[in-house]
């Protein structure tokens, strides 16, 4: 039996056709699984009765188990999800005026191991299906009823580029008009920067928008923080920012978890009003959230003024913000880990 989310609606039709079904009946089936959020075959009135057999007999429609729910006075919610081969992950929705943003995760922990981040620690599982991510989209989106979700970043644990062909193809649901219908300017990839993936997307005109994990705007730094800039140092991931942002005429984000001592001094807000000219950028400068796995320090207010000082002197615009959720470990990973940690104690 194959779980039928995971599969675009292309890839449903081809099926269909193949087993001389017409290929709209997957046009058909997209609706009743995403608009209507049927997960009964039997329940898909406008099949005919074989089609309904086919599908029953060859298919199942999957959903994410809630194993933990927790709400931050901040109005930010995290979630963790059991999937079937008893793996864990997370996703948080977090609110602000009338937006409500679904941050989505990618992978069963993660290869790349920044330093600051907890998803990292215990290394890489296996990537999430296709049907593993959209289920985080529509879980959510039925839970928060009557608002719904606005925004979408792939921005939870893993690397969305380093599962690129499922993310691709879990955009490719939500943004179907017949599935989800999805606006593609409302969604997000956040990477830490994978070039080659990136330039990939660039050439895919595929039209969503890019976030890239910065954190320093010098090599030694942020490949201390980051080893993944060992491979793909900053120059050519900034030449592949700068290309996307002239193709799509929208800014790429930048993320810049300020740490102190070590990215928050005066040659780092420079460095990095250097790195931003001639590009069409936002940044957000985050202090630390700080997690118990690593030796990091939170910047004090002072730090945190001298170094947003010295981008305002230099004319560079960004946003100060705060950690969301601190107060239900909405870090990326961290509840996942409370809960194999947990697992370990039994
Ligand atoms: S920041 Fe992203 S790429 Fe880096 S370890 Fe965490 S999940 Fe992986």
């Amino acid at each position: 039996m194959k779980d039928i989310k995971n599969y675009t609606l292309n890839e449903l039709g081809n099926i269909l056709e193949r087993e001389r079904y017409p290929a709209f009946c997957a046009k058909q089936i997209f609706s009743w699984v995403y608009k209507r959020n049927i997960d009964d075959f039997s329940k898909m009135s406008d099949l005919s009765k074989a089609a309904r057999q086919y599908l029953k007999s060859n298919f199942y429609i999957s959903s994410l188990k809630t194993l933990e729910r927790k709400v931050s006075v901040d109005g930010t919610e995290k979630f963790l999800f059991a999937l079937d081969d008893k793996n864990t992950i997370e996703t948080v929705i977090i609110p602000k005026g009338n937006r409500n943003t679904l941050c989505v995760s990618t992978q069963v922990g993660c290869r790349y191991g920044c330093k600051f981040c907890v998803s990292g620690l215990f290394g890489f599982k296996r990537n999430l299906k296709v049907s593993e991510i959209i289920n985080q989209f529509i879980k959510i989106n039925s839970i928060i009823i009557p608002k719904a979700i606005t925004n979408v970043v792939f921005m939870g644990i893993g690397e969305p580029l380093d599962n690129f062909d499922n993310v691709i193809k879990s955009i490719s649901i939500m943004t179907s008009p017949f599935g989800i219908h999805f606006g593609r300017r409302r969604i997000t990839i956040s990477t830490c920067g994978i070039t080659p993936k990136v330039k990939e997307l660039l050439n895919m005109d595929f039209g969503v928008k890019l976030s890239i994990s910065l954190h320093s705007a010098d090599n030694r730094k942020r490949s201390l923080l980051m080893p993944v800039n060992k491979l793909y140092p900053l120059a050519g991931l900034i030449d592949q920012a700068k290309r996307y942002a002239k193709k799509y005429r929208f800014p790429v984000t930048f993320e810049y978890i300020l740490i102190k001592d070590i990215n928050s001094k005066r040659e780092d807000a420079l460095n990095l009003s250097r790195m931003l000219r001639g590009l069409r950028y936002k940044i957000n400068i985050i202090p630390y959230n700080p997690a118990p796995a690593f030796k990091w320090q939170v910047p004090s207010f002072y730090d945190i003024n001298s170094f947003t000082k010295i981008l305002k002197r230099k004319g560079v615009f960004f946003t100060l913000r705060r950690p969301r959720g601190q107060d239900i470990e909405a870090a990326c990973g961290q509840l996942r880990i409370a809960m194999m940690k947990n697992e370990k104690r039994v």
